[in-house]
Protein backbone atom coordinates (compact mmCIF):
# COMPACT_ATOMS: atom_id res chain seq x y z
CA UNK A 1 0.00 0.00 0.00
CA UNK A 2 1.00 3.44 -0.66
CA UNK A 3 1.56 5.97 2.21
CA UNK A 4 1.46 9.25 2.22
CA UNK A 5 4.17 11.52 3.07
CA UNK A 6 4.35 14.03 6.59
CA UNK A 7 7.59 15.47 7.49
CA UNK A 8 9.56 13.48 5.47
CA UNK A 9 8.28 10.26 6.90
CA UNK A 10 5.53 7.73 5.19
CA UNK A 11 2.54 7.84 7.46
CA UNK A 12 -0.85 6.60 7.14
CA UNK A 13 -4.27 7.53 8.90
CA UNK A 14 -5.25 6.82 12.29
CA UNK A 15 -8.56 5.90 11.03
CA UNK A 16 -7.18 3.17 9.20
CA UNK A 17 -8.95 4.07 6.25
CA UNK A 18 -8.63 3.60 3.02
CA UNK A 19 -8.93 5.08 -0.76
CA UNK A 20 -9.09 2.30 -3.15
CA UNK A 21 -7.04 2.92 -6.49
CA UNK A 22 -8.95 1.56 -10.12
CA UNK A 23 -7.80 1.67 -13.47
CA UNK A 24 -10.30 3.23 -15.70
CA UNK A 25 -9.45 1.07 -18.70
CA UNK A 26 -10.22 -2.09 -16.70
CA UNK A 27 -11.75 -1.50 -13.17
CA UNK A 28 -9.27 -3.27 -11.28
CA UNK A 29 -7.92 -2.44 -8.14
CA UNK A 30 -4.30 -1.07 -8.39
CA UNK A 31 -3.09 0.40 -5.07
CA UNK A 32 -4.85 1.23 -1.73
CA UNK A 33 -4.14 4.58 0.15
CA UNK A 34 -4.60 5.75 3.21
CA UNK A 35 -7.68 8.81 3.70
CA UNK A 36 -6.72 11.62 5.89
CA UNK A 37 -8.60 13.04 8.18
CA UNK A 38 -8.31 16.56 9.46
CA UNK A 39 -5.78 15.53 12.13
CA UNK A 40 -3.46 14.25 9.61
CA UNK A 41 -4.03 17.39 7.28
CA UNK A 42 -3.28 19.24 10.21
CA UNK A 43 -0.16 17.07 11.15
CA UNK A 44 1.40 17.95 7.57
CA UNK A 45 0.65 21.82 7.74
CA UNK A 46 2.23 21.93 11.46
CA UNK A 47 5.33 20.13 9.67
CA UNK A 48 5.18 22.49 6.99
CA UNK A 49 4.67 25.45 8.93
CA UNK A 50 7.30 24.28 11.13
CA UNK A 51 9.85 23.59 8.23
CA UNK A 52 8.74 27.46 6.95
CA UNK A 53 11.58 29.53 8.67
CA UNK A 54 14.80 27.16 8.28
CA UNK A 55 13.63 26.71 3.70
CA UNK A 56 13.39 30.30 3.84
CA UNK A 57 16.18 31.27 4.99
CA UNK A 58 18.19 28.35 3.12
CA UNK A 59 19.94 30.03 0.30
CA UNK A 60 18.28 30.12 -3.12
CA UNK A 61 20.81 28.23 -4.66
CA UNK A 62 21.33 26.09 -2.17
CA UNK A 63 17.75 25.29 -2.65
CA UNK A 64 18.09 24.68 -6.16
CA UNK A 65 21.01 22.13 -5.53
CA UNK A 66 18.26 20.20 -3.30
CA UNK A 67 15.71 20.50 -5.96
CA UNK A 68 17.95 19.71 -8.91
CA UNK A 69 19.05 16.79 -7.39
CA UNK A 70 15.25 15.52 -6.33
CA UNK A 71 14.54 15.78 -9.51
CA UNK A 72 17.42 13.60 -11.19
CA UNK A 73 16.49 11.07 -9.01
CA UNK A 74 12.83 11.10 -10.17
CA UNK A 75 14.16 11.26 -13.63
CA UNK A 76 15.77 7.90 -13.05
CA UNK A 77 12.37 6.91 -11.81
CA UNK A 78 10.03 8.10 -15.20
CA UNK A 79 9.14 4.37 -16.08
CA UNK A 80 8.20 3.94 -12.81
CA UNK A 81 5.97 7.22 -12.32
CA UNK A 82 4.80 6.73 -15.75
CA UNK A 83 3.27 3.67 -14.90
CA UNK A 84 1.59 4.65 -12.31
CA UNK A 85 0.06 7.33 -13.54
CA UNK A 86 -1.13 5.46 -17.03
CA UNK A 87 -2.55 2.63 -14.27
CA UNK A 88 -4.11 5.28 -12.31
CA UNK A 89 -5.41 7.79 -14.77
CA UNK A 90 -5.85 5.94 -17.41
CA UNK A 91 -4.02 7.81 -20.11
CA UNK A 92 -1.47 6.14 -23.00
CA UNK A 93 1.73 5.47 -21.30
CA UNK A 94 3.26 7.59 -23.91
CA UNK A 95 1.94 10.31 -22.93
CA UNK A 96 2.53 9.50 -19.10
CA UNK A 97 6.07 9.56 -20.13
CA UNK A 98 5.82 13.27 -21.19
CA UNK A 99 4.17 14.13 -18.40
CA UNK A 100 6.64 12.76 -16.07
CA UNK A 101 8.84 14.54 -17.74
CA UNK A 102 7.32 17.61 -18.00
CA UNK A 103 7.22 17.38 -14.52
CA UNK A 104 10.90 16.95 -13.50
CA UNK A 105 11.86 19.97 -16.44
CA UNK A 106 9.38 22.15 -14.51
CA UNK A 107 11.36 21.75 -11.28
CA UNK A 108 14.18 21.66 -13.03
CA UNK A 109 12.89 25.25 -14.72
CA UNK A 110 12.53 27.05 -11.63
CA UNK A 111 15.36 25.49 -9.31
CA UNK A 112 18.02 26.99 -12.47
CA UNK A 113 16.38 30.40 -12.70
CA UNK A 114 17.14 30.66 -8.83
CA UNK A 115 20.46 28.88 -9.03
CA UNK A 116 21.39 31.51 -11.49
CA UNK A 117 20.52 34.45 -9.71
CA UNK A 118 17.66 35.50 -12.37
CA UNK A 119 15.29 35.89 -9.77
CA UNK A 120 15.48 39.96 -8.11
CA UNK A 121 14.28 42.57 -6.01
CA UNK A 122 14.84 46.43 -7.19
CA UNK A 123 16.31 49.38 -6.06
CA UNK A 124 14.45 52.64 -6.65
CA UNK A 125 15.74 56.32 -6.11
CA UNK A 126 13.88 58.26 -3.66
CA UNK A 127 12.99 61.99 -3.56
CA UNK A 128 14.36 62.08 -0.38
CA UNK A 129 18.81 63.25 0.02
CA UNK A 130 20.76 60.24 1.68
CA UNK A 131 17.44 57.51 1.32
CA UNK A 132 17.11 54.99 -1.41
CA UNK A 133 14.26 52.48 -1.72
CA UNK A 134 14.77 48.54 -2.06
CA UNK A 135 11.52 45.97 -3.32
CA UNK A 136 12.74 42.78 -1.35
CA UNK A 137 10.44 39.69 -2.18
CA UNK A 138 10.11 37.35 0.42
CA UNK A 139 8.26 33.75 0.50
CA UNK A 140 4.57 33.36 1.82
CA UNK A 141 5.05 30.74 3.99
CA UNK A 142 2.91 27.71 3.47
CA UNK A 143 1.44 26.56 0.30
CA UNK A 144 -1.88 24.16 0.07
CA UNK A 145 -1.53 22.93 -3.68
CA UNK A 146 -4.68 21.31 -4.39
CA UNK A 147 -4.66 19.13 -7.64
CA UNK A 148 -6.86 17.80 -10.16
CA UNK A 149 -7.13 14.24 -12.02
CA UNK A 150 -6.40 14.96 -15.46
CA UNK A 151 -2.84 16.06 -15.35
CA UNK A 152 -1.58 15.22 -11.51
CA UNK A 153 2.18 15.54 -12.21
CA UNK A 154 2.22 18.55 -14.50
CA UNK A 155 -0.55 20.65 -12.58
CA UNK A 156 1.44 19.58 -9.25
CA UNK A 157 4.76 20.70 -10.38
CA UNK A 158 2.72 24.00 -11.89
CA UNK A 159 2.83 24.57 -7.83
CA UNK A 160 5.21 23.22 -6.14
CA UNK A 161 8.23 24.06 -8.27
CA UNK A 162 8.00 27.69 -7.93
CA UNK A 163 6.99 27.53 -4.86
CA UNK A 164 9.83 25.36 -2.95
CA UNK A 165 12.16 27.09 -5.39
CA UNK A 166 11.05 30.87 -3.74
CA UNK A 167 11.58 29.42 -0.28
CA UNK A 168 7.79 28.50 0.61
CA UNK A 169 6.83 25.18 2.22
CA UNK A 170 4.06 22.65 0.36
CA UNK A 171 1.40 20.38 1.73
CA UNK A 172 -0.13 18.92 -1.57
CA UNK A 173 -3.07 17.23 -1.95
CA UNK A 174 -3.93 15.20 -5.24
CA UNK A 175 -7.54 14.00 -6.64
CA UNK A 176 -8.41 11.32 -4.31
CA UNK A 177 -8.47 8.63 -7.70
CA UNK A 178 -4.89 9.86 -8.84
CA UNK A 179 -2.61 9.92 -5.46
CA UNK A 180 -0.56 7.39 -6.72
CA UNK A 181 2.21 9.02 -9.09
CA UNK A 182 2.01 11.85 -7.08
CA UNK A 183 3.06 10.34 -3.61
CA UNK A 184 6.40 8.48 -5.80
CA UNK A 185 7.52 11.93 -6.51
CA UNK A 186 6.83 13.56 -3.23
CA UNK A 187 9.13 10.89 -2.04
CA UNK A 188 11.71 11.00 -4.68
CA UNK A 189 11.41 14.43 -4.11
CA UNK A 190 12.15 14.35 -0.36
CA UNK A 191 15.15 11.98 -0.62
CA UNK A 192 17.10 14.19 -3.13
CA UNK A 193 17.14 15.32 0.53
CA UNK A 194 14.07 18.12 0.85
CA UNK A 195 14.23 18.82 4.92
CA UNK A 196 11.69 16.93 6.04
CA UNK A 197 8.29 19.15 6.41
CA UNK A 198 8.91 20.72 3.08
CA UNK A 199 7.13 18.87 0.89
CA UNK A 200 3.95 16.73 2.31
CA UNK A 201 1.32 15.04 0.54
CA UNK A 202 -1.65 14.03 1.77
CA UNK A 203 -4.73 12.48 0.34
CA UNK A 204 -8.50 12.43 0.79
CA UNK A 205 -11.72 13.62 -0.01
CA UNK A 206 -11.87 17.91 -1.52
CA UNK A 207 -14.28 18.55 1.20
CA UNK A 208 -12.43 17.18 4.58
CA UNK A 209 -8.26 17.30 3.81
CA UNK A 210 -9.10 20.89 1.02
CA UNK A 211 -11.59 22.22 3.50
CA UNK A 212 -8.92 22.16 6.09
CA UNK A 213 -6.41 23.58 3.57
CA UNK A 214 -8.65 26.46 2.57
CA UNK A 215 -9.58 27.38 6.10
CA UNK A 216 -6.19 26.46 8.06
CA UNK A 217 -4.87 30.02 9.38
CA UNK A 218 -0.86 28.50 9.48
CA UNK A 219 -1.58 28.23 5.34
CA UNK A 220 -0.89 31.60 3.73
CA UNK A 221 -1.89 30.68 -0.09
CA UNK A 222 -4.16 28.07 -2.16
CA UNK A 223 -3.03 27.17 -5.04
CA UNK A 224 -5.71 25.46 -6.71
CA UNK A 225 -6.61 24.14 -10.21
CA UNK A 226 -9.94 22.08 -11.14
CA UNK A 227 -13.46 23.14 -11.66
CA UNK A 228 -15.05 26.55 -12.11
CA UNK A 229 -17.79 25.87 -9.17
CA UNK A 230 -15.17 24.34 -7.00
CA UNK A 231 -12.60 27.22 -7.45
CA UNK A 232 -15.48 29.94 -6.57
CA UNK A 233 -16.40 28.00 -3.15
CA UNK A 234 -12.48 28.11 -2.62
CA UNK A 235 -12.32 31.61 -3.36
CA UNK A 236 -15.16 32.20 -1.02
CA UNK A 237 -13.92 29.92 1.99
CA UNK A 238 -9.85 31.83 1.39
CA UNK A 239 -11.39 35.03 1.57
CA UNK A 240 -12.25 34.63 5.65
CA UNK A 241 -8.54 34.07 6.22
CA UNK A 242 -7.43 36.68 3.16
CA UNK A 243 -5.39 33.92 1.89
CA UNK A 244 -3.27 34.39 -1.52
CA UNK A 245 -5.18 32.20 -4.01
CA UNK A 246 -4.13 31.51 -7.44
CA UNK A 247 -7.19 29.63 -9.50
CA UNK A 248 -6.33 27.72 -12.73
CA UNK A 249 -10.02 26.70 -13.67
CA UNK A 250 -12.54 25.21 -16.33
CA UNK A 251 -12.03 26.20 -19.66
CA UNK A 252 -14.02 25.83 -23.22
CA UNK A 253 -11.15 26.66 -25.50
CA UNK A 254 -12.79 27.80 -29.37
CA UNK A 255 -10.49 27.15 -32.18
CA UNK A 256 -11.27 29.45 -35.47
CA UNK A 257 -9.96 28.46 -38.82
CA UNK A 258 -9.97 31.58 -41.59
CA UNK A 259 -10.94 31.41 -45.11
CA UNK A 260 -7.19 31.45 -45.83
CA UNK A 261 -6.03 29.13 -43.78
CA UNK A 262 -3.61 25.98 -44.28
CA UNK A 263 -6.50 23.44 -43.49
CA UNK A 264 -4.77 20.61 -43.08
CA UNK A 265 -2.57 22.16 -40.38
CA UNK A 266 -5.80 23.67 -38.75
CA UNK A 267 -7.34 19.73 -38.80
CA UNK A 268 -4.47 18.28 -37.19
CA UNK A 269 -4.21 20.58 -34.98
CA UNK A 270 -7.76 20.41 -34.15
CA UNK A 271 -8.00 17.01 -33.59
CA UNK A 272 -4.85 16.79 -31.39
CA UNK A 273 -6.17 19.55 -28.99
CA UNK A 274 -9.53 17.71 -28.61
CA UNK A 275 -8.43 14.16 -28.76
CA UNK A 276 -5.29 14.59 -26.45
CA UNK A 277 -5.53 13.10 -22.93
CA UNK A 278 -9.11 11.41 -24.13
CA UNK A 279 -10.31 15.16 -24.11
CA UNK A 280 -9.90 16.12 -20.19
CA UNK A 281 -7.84 18.92 -20.69
CA UNK A 282 -8.68 22.29 -19.44
CA UNK A 283 -6.89 23.60 -22.49
CA UNK A 284 -7.99 21.37 -25.27
CA UNK A 285 -10.03 22.71 -28.44
CA UNK A 286 -13.96 22.25 -27.34
CA UNK A 287 -15.63 24.86 -29.68
CA UNK A 288 -14.90 25.11 -33.36
CA UNK A 289 -15.49 28.02 -35.87
CA UNK A 290 -14.84 27.35 -39.30
CA UNK A 291 -15.42 29.72 -42.09
CA UNK A 292 -17.33 29.03 -45.02
CA UNK A 293 -15.12 28.65 -47.59
CA UNK A 294 -13.19 26.24 -45.89
CA UNK A 295 -15.70 24.56 -43.61
CA UNK A 296 -16.45 20.84 -45.83
CA UNK A 297 -12.50 20.21 -46.00
CA UNK A 298 -11.78 21.11 -42.68
CA UNK A 299 -14.35 18.77 -40.86
CA UNK A 300 -13.63 16.30 -43.27
CA UNK A 301 -10.12 16.18 -42.51
CA UNK A 302 -10.79 16.61 -38.87
CA UNK A 303 -13.10 13.42 -38.97
CA UNK A 304 -10.54 11.37 -40.94
CA UNK A 305 -8.47 11.64 -38.33
CA UNK A 306 -11.00 10.83 -35.55
CA UNK A 307 -11.84 8.00 -37.55
CA UNK A 308 -7.80 7.14 -37.23
CA UNK A 309 -7.47 7.59 -33.43
CA UNK A 310 -6.51 3.85 -32.04
CA UNK A 311 -8.43 3.90 -29.13
CA UNK A 312 -7.25 1.35 -26.37
CA UNK A 313 -6.28 0.57 -22.96
CA UNK A 314 -3.20 3.04 -21.77
CA UNK A 315 -1.08 0.13 -20.80
CA UNK A 316 -1.44 -0.89 -24.66
CA UNK A 317 2.01 0.68 -26.45
CA UNK A 318 -0.42 1.54 -29.58
CA UNK A 319 -2.95 3.23 -27.77
CA UNK A 320 -3.00 7.15 -28.59
CA UNK A 321 -6.78 7.58 -27.11
CA UNK A 322 -7.51 5.79 -23.66
CA UNK A 323 -10.42 5.15 -21.51
CA UNK A 324 -12.48 8.70 -19.78
CA UNK A 325 -10.90 8.65 -16.53
CA UNK A 326 -14.94 8.41 -14.48
CA UNK A 327 -17.97 6.44 -15.53
CA UNK A 328 -19.46 9.59 -14.24
CA UNK A 329 -17.87 11.99 -16.18
CA UNK A 330 -18.16 9.47 -19.53
CA UNK A 331 -22.21 9.79 -18.16
CA UNK A 332 -21.95 14.06 -18.47
CA UNK A 333 -20.70 13.82 -21.81
CA UNK A 334 -23.17 11.51 -23.48
CA UNK A 335 -25.75 13.68 -21.58
CA UNK A 336 -24.55 17.08 -23.77
CA UNK A 337 -23.80 14.73 -26.90
CA UNK A 338 -27.64 13.91 -26.61
CA UNK A 339 -28.62 17.24 -25.68
CA UNK A 340 -26.77 18.47 -29.15
CA UNK A 341 -28.72 15.68 -31.19
CA UNK A 342 -32.01 16.29 -29.62
CA UNK A 343 -31.84 19.72 -30.51
CA UNK A 344 -30.95 18.82 -34.75
CA UNK A 345 -26.76 17.71 -34.42
CA UNK A 346 -25.61 15.73 -36.64
CA UNK A 347 -23.05 12.61 -35.21
CA UNK A 348 -20.40 12.72 -38.33
CA UNK A 349 -18.23 10.10 -36.61
CA UNK A 350 -18.51 8.11 -33.11
CA UNK A 351 -21.41 8.92 -30.71
CA UNK A 352 -20.83 5.71 -29.01
CA UNK A 353 -19.53 3.63 -26.19
CA UNK A 354 -16.91 0.74 -28.53
CA UNK A 355 -18.17 -2.49 -27.56
CA UNK A 356 -16.34 -5.84 -26.80
CA UNK A 357 -13.04 -7.04 -25.35
CA UNK A 358 -10.95 -4.88 -24.16
CA UNK A 359 -13.43 -1.65 -23.65
CA UNK A 360 -16.46 -3.48 -21.63
CA UNK A 361 -15.02 -3.08 -18.38
CA UNK A 362 -13.29 0.55 -18.97
CA UNK A 363 -14.64 3.76 -19.42
CA UNK A 364 -14.20 3.96 -23.16
CA UNK A 365 -16.14 6.73 -25.41
CA UNK A 366 -15.16 7.08 -29.37
CA UNK A 367 -13.35 9.89 -30.43
CA UNK A 368 -16.91 11.95 -31.64
CA UNK A 369 -17.14 15.31 -34.03
CA UNK A 370 -20.70 17.14 -34.07
CA UNK A 371 -21.90 19.28 -36.39
CA UNK A 372 -25.40 21.44 -37.19
CA UNK A 373 -25.61 22.01 -33.70
CA UNK A 374 -27.78 25.16 -32.18
CA UNK A 375 -26.35 27.95 -30.08
CA UNK A 376 -28.53 26.85 -27.39
CA UNK A 377 -26.98 23.69 -26.78
CA UNK A 378 -25.01 22.33 -23.74
CA UNK A 379 -21.60 22.31 -25.95
CA UNK A 380 -21.84 25.47 -26.47
CA UNK A 381 -22.17 26.96 -23.17
CA UNK A 382 -21.22 23.94 -20.63
CA UNK A 383 -17.29 23.02 -20.65
CA UNK A 384 -17.22 19.46 -22.18
CA UNK A 385 -14.83 17.13 -21.00
CA UNK A 386 -14.01 14.12 -23.34
CA UNK A 387 -13.64 13.51 -26.79
CA UNK A 388 -16.90 15.30 -28.14
CA UNK A 389 -15.88 18.09 -30.73
CA UNK A 390 -18.89 20.47 -31.93
CA UNK A 391 -17.70 22.44 -35.30
CA UNK A 392 -19.68 25.05 -36.51
CA UNK A 393 -19.58 26.95 -39.78
CA UNK A 394 -19.22 31.00 -39.59
CA UNK A 395 -19.41 33.83 -42.66
CA UNK A 396 -16.40 36.08 -41.53
CA UNK A 397 -14.16 36.44 -38.65
CA UNK A 398 -16.64 39.02 -36.93
CA UNK A 399 -18.97 35.97 -36.20
CA UNK A 400 -16.22 33.41 -35.51
CA UNK A 401 -14.94 36.09 -32.74
CA UNK A 402 -18.23 36.79 -31.60
CA UNK A 403 -19.09 33.20 -31.14
CA UNK A 404 -16.15 32.64 -29.24
CA UNK A 405 -16.06 35.30 -27.08
CA UNK A 406 -20.09 34.09 -26.14
CA UNK A 407 -18.92 32.03 -23.41
CA UNK A 408 -17.98 32.25 -19.33
CA UNK A 409 -14.74 30.67 -19.76
CA UNK A 410 -11.98 32.49 -21.24
CA UNK A 411 -8.48 29.68 -20.81
CA UNK A 412 -7.20 28.66 -24.30
CA UNK A 413 -7.73 29.48 -27.84
CA UNK A 414 -6.50 28.81 -31.18
CA UNK A 415 -6.86 30.32 -34.74
CA UNK A 416 -5.50 29.50 -38.17
CA UNK A 417 -4.58 32.22 -41.17
CA UNK A 418 -2.03 33.06 -42.94
CA UNK A 419 -3.05 37.06 -42.62
CA UNK A 420 -1.29 39.13 -40.29
CA UNK A 421 -3.61 41.35 -39.54
CA UNK A 422 -6.31 38.75 -39.38
CA UNK A 423 -4.01 37.17 -36.52
CA UNK A 424 -3.83 40.45 -34.89
CA UNK A 425 -7.55 41.20 -34.31
CA UNK A 426 -8.03 37.44 -32.82
CA UNK A 427 -5.24 37.92 -30.28
CA UNK A 428 -6.37 41.50 -29.76
CA UNK A 429 -9.97 40.35 -29.36
CA UNK A 430 -10.15 36.37 -28.39
CA UNK A 431 -11.19 36.68 -24.53
CA UNK A 432 -8.34 33.83 -22.93
CA UNK A 433 -5.54 33.34 -20.97
CA UNK A 434 -3.37 31.84 -24.11
CA UNK A 435 -3.40 31.95 -27.47
CA UNK A 436 -2.12 29.74 -30.12
CA UNK A 437 -2.20 30.74 -33.92
CA UNK A 438 -1.09 27.97 -36.26
CA UNK A 439 -0.09 25.97 -33.36
CA UNK A 440 -1.50 22.80 -31.93
CA UNK A 441 -3.31 24.21 -28.79
CA UNK A 442 -1.43 21.48 -26.33
CA UNK A 443 1.09 22.30 -23.75
CA UNK A 444 1.77 25.08 -21.32
CA UNK A 445 4.90 26.25 -21.56
CA UNK A 446 7.50 26.86 -18.51
CA UNK A 447 8.57 30.28 -20.23
CA UNK A 448 5.19 31.62 -20.77
CA UNK A 449 2.85 32.71 -18.34
CA UNK A 450 -0.27 30.37 -18.40
CA UNK A 451 -3.79 31.71 -16.71
CA UNK A 452 -6.99 32.47 -17.66
CA UNK A 453 -9.62 35.12 -17.69
CA UNK A 454 -13.53 35.45 -16.81
CA UNK A 455 -15.01 32.03 -14.76
CA UNK A 456 -11.31 30.42 -16.00
CA UNK A 457 -9.64 31.71 -13.00
CA UNK A 458 -7.29 34.28 -12.65
CA UNK A 459 -3.30 34.31 -11.28
CA UNK A 460 -0.42 33.00 -13.64
CA UNK A 461 1.54 29.69 -13.33
CA UNK A 462 4.61 29.47 -15.50
CA UNK A 463 6.76 31.97 -16.64
CA UNK A 464 8.89 34.38 -14.32
CA UNK A 465 5.27 35.92 -13.53
CA UNK A 466 3.97 32.64 -11.11
CA UNK A 467 6.71 33.79 -8.87
CA UNK A 468 4.88 36.80 -8.34
CA UNK A 469 1.97 34.16 -6.96
CA UNK A 470 4.33 32.49 -4.83
CA UNK A 471 6.14 35.39 -3.22
CA UNK A 472 5.20 39.34 -1.58
CA UNK A 473 6.85 42.30 -1.88
CA UNK A 474 8.16 44.28 0.78
CA UNK A 475 8.89 47.69 0.93
CA UNK A 476 12.30 49.12 2.27
CA UNK A 477 13.48 52.89 2.60
CA UNK A 478 17.37 52.69 3.62
CA UNK A 479 18.44 55.96 4.58
CA UNK A 480 22.20 57.46 4.63
CA UNK A 481 24.13 56.76 7.59
P1 LIG B 1 -12.57 19.31 -9.05
O1 LIG B 1 -12.85 20.77 -8.85
O2 LIG B 1 -13.67 18.37 -8.82
O3 LIG B 1 -11.37 18.84 -8.10
C1 LIG B 1 -10.11 19.46 -8.11
C2 LIG B 1 -9.44 19.27 -6.76
O4 LIG B 1 -10.20 20.00 -5.77
C3 LIG B 1 -9.39 17.82 -6.27
O5 LIG B 1 -8.18 17.59 -5.59
C4 LIG B 1 -10.56 17.77 -5.31
O6 LIG B 1 -10.43 16.77 -4.32
C5 LIG B 1 -10.51 19.15 -4.69
N1 LIG B 1 -11.79 19.59 -4.10
C6 LIG B 1 -13.04 19.22 -4.47
N2 LIG B 1 -13.95 19.82 -3.67
C7 LIG B 1 -13.26 20.60 -2.81
C8 LIG B 1 -13.65 21.47 -1.74
N3 LIG B 1 -14.92 21.65 -1.40
N4 LIG B 1 -12.68 22.11 -1.07
C9 LIG B 1 -11.38 21.95 -1.41
N5 LIG B 1 -10.95 21.12 -2.39
C10 LIG B 1 -11.89 20.46 -3.09
O7 LIG B 1 -11.98 19.19 -10.53
P2 LIG B 1 -11.66 17.84 -11.34
O8 LIG B 1 -12.93 17.28 -11.84
O9 LIG B 1 -10.74 16.99 -10.55
O10 LIG B 1 -10.82 18.45 -12.56
C11 LIG B 1 -11.35 18.79 -13.79
C12 LIG B 1 -11.54 20.30 -13.89
O11 LIG B 1 -10.28 20.96 -13.71
C13 LIG B 1 -12.02 20.75 -15.25
O12 LIG B 1 -12.98 21.75 -15.10
C14 LIG B 1 -10.77 21.32 -15.90
O13 LIG B 1 -10.99 22.26 -16.93
C15 LIG B 1 -10.10 21.93 -14.72
N6 LIG B 1 -8.68 22.13 -15.00
C16 LIG B 1 -8.19 23.40 -15.13
C17 LIG B 1 -6.85 23.60 -15.44
C18 LIG B 1 -6.28 24.98 -15.58
O14 LIG B 1 -5.07 25.11 -15.53
N7 LIG B 1 -7.09 26.00 -15.76
C19 LIG B 1 -6.01 22.49 -15.60
C20 LIG B 1 -6.55 21.22 -15.48
C21 LIG B 1 -7.89 21.05 -15.16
Amino acid sequence: MSTMVIDGKPATARSGATIEIHDPATGELVDRVPQAGVEETRQAIEAAHGAYRGWADTLPHKRAQILMKGAALARQHLDEVASLLTREQGKPLRDSKIEAERFVENIEFYASLFASGAVRGKMIPLSVPGAYGLVVKRPLGVVGAIIPWNFPLTLLANKIAPALAAGNTVVAKPASSTPLSTIRLVELLNEGGLPPGVLNVVVGPGAVVGQELIKNPKVRKIGFTGETGTGKMVMAEAASDLKHVTLELGGSDPSIVCDDADVEMAAKAIAIGRFFNCGQACLAVKRVFVHDAVYDQVVEKVVARAKKLKVAPGSDASAQMGPMHTAGGRETLEAQLKDAVDRGGRVLVGGQRPRGVPFDKGNFFEPTVIVDVPWEARVWREETFGPLLPIARVQSLEEAIERANDSEFGLGSSAFTRDIKKAQQIIDRLEAGYCWINQVNLVAYDELPFGGTKHSGFGKEHGVEVLDFYTEEKSVIMGGV
